[in-house]
């Protein structure tokens, strides 16, 4: 049997992140984690394996046909290769992230990386897909330049295990290390949102790119962690697709398309800060802060457990899957990414995702048969029961008036 053992990779961070809760809470650490926060960090990190499973063969392939078709010199595959293939991997990643906070388009895709307030390993899993074309672009040089496929998407893999461990609050800092490398106390810098901390330590493995092109600071006082104008919702969505609709609003109130472009490719000081609470307003993206009771935190953890225990065996058996399952499983497990961030800011629409992915369980599982009546089983049985019974009304009072039995 041909299992896919990256898979082994999502039960290993959740477990590096119960570790990192566990040693917060033993050192009476206060502010490491949110319940909010870590469950909005996880659908993300959930979206972005899911997407990545079939995105990455053709990331690599890209490698494979940019090498064999455009490489400028040939480099060989000498040991003494693997070291400047590393450091030439870590200047592109400086420059590829570097970029990614000076210009909108880019910011749009990484700034999802930035939003959590809350600085932890879960955060270090929240990253997604669009960040993933871009890097590939930037990445590509590595192949063109004439560093073999063969030996860019191992230092990939290292590059992406090494900055996960860098996000975290419990370990101070690292003695001489931190003259070298990119160490935790560095890349909290990155993730702060105070002035003096901002658009610092881009660095990915080695700190001296920082050194060198001036964008290095030292931690001083403890960051206050997020973006410059944080989320007012944990929308899985909205956190997704903000920025790019911020863009696409500030371009549309431009006449000229110079100062379209400007916008575009322009860093995020040339956007109008009042653009995000309009889109808000007009869509009503909000958090309605309501307290949340054991029951309700409970509902949610169940879909984000079942959701990560789907991820693990679509990633483990992808390639015993055929198309329509892994379309059908995609589908269900963003309904649920998204339901769960609806649920964190208790909107009782909710109710419609709700209906629609079980509907569309039925119907994955009538796919699974070879059959129809699940699905349709489902349907006249919902017509009846809501003949007799208030679902509608049911579950919106217990997903928005959960604030009446703690008034
Ligand atoms: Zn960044
Ligand atoms: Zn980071």
């Amino acid at each position: 049997m041909e299992l896919n053992y990256i898979a082994l990779g999502i039960p290993a961070i959740l477990l590096i992140i119960w570790i990192e809760y566990f040693y917060s809470k033993k050192a009476n650490k206060v502010g490491v984690f949110k319940y909010e926060s870590t469950v909005a960090n996880l659908s993300v990190g959930i979206a972005d394996r899911l997407f990545d499973l079939f995105f990455s063969a053709i990331f690599y392939s890209v490698y494979y046909y940019v090498y064999e078709h455009f490489h400028l010199f040939e480099i060989g595959k000498q040991w003494y290769v693997w070291i400047f293939l590393l450091l030439a991997t870590d200047l592109v990643w400086y420059w590829y992230h570097r970029l990614g906070h000076e210009i909108n388009f880019f910011w749009a895709a990484h700034i999802v990386h930035h939003q959590s307030e809350e600085f932890n390993y879960s955060a270090a899993a929240r990253i997604t897909l669009f960040q993933a074309f871009i890097r590939t672009v930037f990445w590509s040089i590595l192949p063109l330049v004439g560093f073999h496929p063969d030996m860019v998407i191992p230092i990939l893999l290292l590059h992406g295990v090494y900055s996960f461990f860098t996000h975290t609050r419990m370990i101070g800092k690292l003695g001489w290390i931190e003259k070298i490398m990119v160490t935790p106390s560095h890349h909290r810098v990155h993730h702060a949102a105070n002035e003096k901390y901002l658009d610092k330590n881009y660095g990915d493995i080695f700190i001296f790119w920082d050194k060198l092109f001036g964008t290095y600071v030292e931690e001083e006082e403890e960051p206050t962690y997020g973006i410059v104008h944080p989320l007012t919702s944990y929308g899985f969505l909205w956190a997704h697709f903000h920025y790019y609709m911020e863009i696409w609003v500030a371009m549309g109130r431009e006449k000229k398309w110079k100062n379209k472009l400007k916008l575009l490719f322009g860093g995020p000081e040339s956007m109008n800060p009042r653009i995000r609470p309009i889109l808000e307003r007009r869509l009503r993206i909000y958090q309605n802060k309501l307290p949340m009771s054991s029951t309700y935190k409970s509902y949610i953890n169940i879909q984000l457990a079942l959701a990560l225990i789907v991820l693990f065996f679509t990633v483990l058996l992808y390639k015993y899957m055929d198309g329509v399952s892994f379309v059908f499983i995609c589908v269900l497990l963003v309904l649920t990414l998204i339901n769960c961030g609806a649920l964190l800011d208790h909107k009782s629409y909710a109710y419609y995702i709700e209906l629609t992915r079980m509907f569309l369980t039925f119907l994955f599982l009538d796919y699974l048969i070879q059959g129809y009546w699940l699905s349709l089983s489902f349907l006249a049985a919902f017509a009846i029961v809501s003949i007799f019974y208030p679902i509608k009304g049911k579950y919106s009072e217990w997903v928005v008036g959960e604030q009446e039995k703690y008034a």
